[in-house]
């Protein structure tokens, strides 16, 4: 590829970089077997709430049969004695994930549901025998996914009775949905400043600068220097009552860092000054962080939370993720804040499809705007979607303290973190914060390290940024992203640490090295004949 290619490239994005180099690696001048730690889709799933899932489309399928049986033409479920049928299908001596479902029982009797109703819930959910009611959450399954979040994101608070939860198409769609619900609500308009934590996921980047937003970012950096961590001193900027929303991913993507204690106090303080600040935080990579806590913990009402199930239990294609808003929010009162006549177009935006529009909640809104509004009734994460969160809520809930499922994920990620380290001969991050689920592995403080400060100048003059991505890919079939389009300075590549099988760690950072190399080569042979 010439430089000027090259100088293409760079204006992509980075995941449409990163398919390019797919194509490279593909075929690999080397042969080597191709290689890509690009994607954040991880490499494992959970198994639990899959068997899970199956055994309660049986029980659903029993349970059709009993009204209607006509060859493959088979009836609706009944409520009357569904619980006692259901434990009688259950034979936990034999099959080891019904005892889950037992505990299941007795878990959602502490919580006060009704179990009954639960089971009705649960059964026609899987069998998707009709459409979401109510469209925003089925009833229970509201109740479980707000303790879920609880136990895995707020870190002590509780408040998962104060919570409504909006289940979407994986947290892209939440991402889409929130965007979109803000501009139809007036809440931010073309112009308004917005605070981004950068580097950022690109959607982040991309969304707001689109001619339908038109918004001006503002950055709050982090920095290699500060191991990717956000400082209170940048959090400091969002006191300024020019901004309207601050949009973090926390921990970040692709810096990998979690929110400390002392940058979640700062986001208290920074709110007594600035109490109109809307706050969406996506958290999907919470779990990956030892007592992780949420900026949805220290400021409810001025949050909102985006959470997806992709990455922790390997879902990527289920797509299941959720929108969470305290019932108290504020964005609810700076609707109700909005100038007569605004308020009078919004009343007009949602009669269709309610009595009261002024009254509807912004979550509602969301729902609602999710499907043009005039779909309302039927709009609504798919049930067998709605009821898979469930199950994988409760295989954390029911796993008590200790959750073995989230501390394997924890240890995978960390082995081929380190291993990736030590091969390169980078010290590790081991504070606390970090997730660990992607590393950003800059080539020219590499550059420096092994072979000296000319070289690493040479590096960053003669050849364009994106050139060591592309021959890494092009020449030894690895595939890495570059950091450049989610806000990092030129020469930082973004590794997964999530999506390959841990051996391939130690052979990417040897590629790495081996690239590198020959660069130093040709550095030597110009070095000597300019002599
Ligand atoms: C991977 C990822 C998600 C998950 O998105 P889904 O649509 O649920 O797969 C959300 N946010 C960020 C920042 C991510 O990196």
């Amino acid at each position: 590829m010439d430089t000027s290619d090259e100088k293409k490239l760079e204006q992509l994005g980075s995941f449409e970089i990163s398919d390019q180099m797919l194509r490279l690696a593909q075929n690999n001048q080397r042969q080597n077997i191709f290689l890509n730690a690009g994607r954040g889709n991880p490499n494992w799933i959970n198994k639990k709430a899959r068997l899970a899932f199956n055994r309660l489309v049986e029980f659903g399928l029993s349970e059709s049969e009993r009204t209607i049986s006509e060859g493959d033409l088979i009836g609706y479920t009944k409520q009357q004695d569904m619980l006692t049928r259901f434990k009688e299908f259950l034979s936990p001596e034999t099959k080891e994930i019904d005892a889950f479902f037992l505990q299941m029982l007795d878990y959602s009797q502490q919580l006060g549901i009704d179990t009954e109703m639960f089971i009705k819930e649960l059964t026609d959910g899987v069998l998707g025998n009709n459409y979401p009611v109510p469209s925003r959450v089925l009833k229970n399954s509201e109740i479980i996914l707000n303790h879920y979040l609880e136990s895995i994101l707020y870190n002590g608070a509780s408040l998962a009775d104060q919570t409504d939860i909006f289940p979407t198409e994986g947290g892209t769609a939440a991402i889409v949905y929130i965007f979109n619900s803000l501009r139809e609500n007036k809440l931010i308009r073309p112009g308004d400043r917005i605070a981004i934590n950068t580097p950022i996921f690109t959607p982040y980047l991309q969304i707001p600068e689109l001619a339908d937003y038109e918004l001006v970012e503002v950055n709050l950096q982090s920095t290699e220097d500060n191991h990717w961590e956000l400082l209170p001193s940048e959090l400091k900027k969002l006191a300024d009552t020019n901004l309207k929303a601050f949009f973090i991913v926390n921990p970040s993507n692709p810096g990998a860092k979690a929110l400390t204690p002392s940058a979640l106090n700062e986001i208290k303080k920074v709110l007594i000054k600035h109490p109109d600040l809307m706050i969406i935080t996506d958290d999907v990579y919470g779990t990956f962080v030892e007592d992780f806590q949420t900026i949805y913990a220290v400021a409810p009402h001025n949050t909102l939370l985006v959470y997806s199930f992709s990455k922790l239990f390997g879902a990527t294609g289920w797509r299941v993720g959720l929108i969470a808003a305290h019932k108290e929010n504020v964005f609810d009162r700076l609707i109700r804040q909005l100038p007569n006549d605004e308020q009078r177009q919004l009343n007009q935006r949602y009669h269709f499809v309610v009595m009261e529009p002024e009254k509807l909640p912004f979550i509602e809104r969301l729902v609602a705007d999710s499907r043009s509004i005039g779909l309302y009734h039927t709009a609504g994460l798919s049930t067998p979607q709605q009821i898979m969160e469930v199950l994988f809520a409760l295989t954390h809930l029911l796993a008590g303290k200790k959750d073995a499922y989230i501390d394997a994920s924890r240890s995978i990620i960390q082995q081929r973190y380190e291993d990736l380290h030590n091969v390169l001969g980078i010290s590790t991050d081991d504070t606390k914060g970090n997730s660990k689920y992607y590393s950003l592995i800059n080539i020219y403080e590499l550059a420096e390290t092994r072979y000296g400060k000319a070289f690493r100048q040479y590096l960053a003059s003669h050849f364009e940024y994106i050139d060591f991505l592309v021959r890494l890919a092009e020449k030894n079939g690895v595939v890495l992203i570059d950091g450049v389009g989610f806000g990092t300075e030129a020469g930082q590549l973004r590794v997964s640490e999530a999506n390959l099988p841990t051996p391939d760690y130690e052979r990417i950072g040897r590629q790495i090295l081996e690239i590198l190399e020959e660069y130093h080569d040709i550095f030597k042979k110009a070095d000597t004949s300019g002599k």
